[in-house]
């Protein structure tokens, strides 16, 4: 190979505390070849010089079939942010890829900030530096070298019009992360990772990927479209990411659970 490359960060998570649970909730949506993204397959999108061309959220290529020779053996082709999936640092930076990132990072203490009261009127409303402070002043200060996530109620719509929201001009409209607070929760509260139930941390307030860029940037990480939170406490459970270990990856789909 020949090539020297920076010597990544490792986990600055000593120790865990003992973590006890009584259930388990899944936090991944089933992923499915109609599973709304950012994109359309076939639709041309344009990135500065670049227009690419988007396939198929996911192709599922039965190799071998039970029925024929009692084994069943798929060949899986989607794209890496699809479904419930993870943004590593290097989607939006030469940051860490899913491969490097340390696994004692992918277990996390949950804290869930509830933004339905003005979601439900607003698809583009915002998790903002005063919702955190409410929060806080309820739950106590986040915990440290936590996992947060915005819970928009945006999950239920997942397989409805609503998620996207298209507007007139055929932009998506969806709940997301003020860069405000996500500079906070950056500096203040030293968060690993963040969590959306919606498709990016981003929307049309942000159309430059702000908060993309500022926390994937920063060597943190997060995940898109996560399901289930209304199962979850406030804070005290803990998040387990099962992101599978593919070289050089930017991201991709996962098994996202709490332990409650
Ligand atoms: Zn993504």
């Amino acid at each position: 190979m020949g090539q020297v490359t920076a010597a990544k960060p490792k986990s600055k998570n000593k120790t865990h505390k003992p973590v006890t649970f009584s259930r388990v909730v899944d936090l991944s949506h089933t992923l499915h070849p109609d599973f709304p993204a950012w994109f359309i397959p076939g639709v041309e999108k344009t990135f500065g010089t670049k227009t690419f061309s988007p396939p198929a959220i996911v192709e599922v290529e039965r190799i071998m079939k039970y029925e024929e020779v009692k084994i069943n053996l798929n060949k899986v082709s989607y794209w890496e942010h699809v479904g419930t999936h993870m943004d590593a640092p290097s989607h939006f930076s030469e940051g860490s890829t899913v491969d490097q990132i340390p696994a004692a990072d992918l277990v996390l203490p949950l804290a869930v900030i509830d933004i339905k009261a003005k979601s439900t009127s607003d698809p583009l409303a915002l998790l903002t530096l005063e919702d955190i402070n409410a929060w806080e002043s309820k739950h106590g200060p986040i915990p440290k070298r936590a996992c947060l996530a915005m819970n928009s109620g945006w999950a239920k719509h997942v397989n409805t019009p609503k998620f996207k929201s298209l507007n007139g001009k055929g932009e998506h409209r969806q709940p997301a992360f003020h860069i405000d607070a996500i500079e906070f929760i950056k500096k203040e509260r030293d968060v690993v990772s963040i969590a959306v139930d919606t498709f990016s941390f981003d929307n049309l307030h942000s159309p430059e990927n702000d908060v993309h860029y500022a926390w994937l940037g920063d060597e943190r990480w997060g995940i898109e479209n996560v399901n289930n939170l209304d199962d979850v406490p406030a804070v005290g459970a803990t998040v387990v990411v099962g992101q599978p270990k593919i070289k050089d990856g930017s991201g991709g789909p996962n098994r996202v659970m709490a332990l409650v």
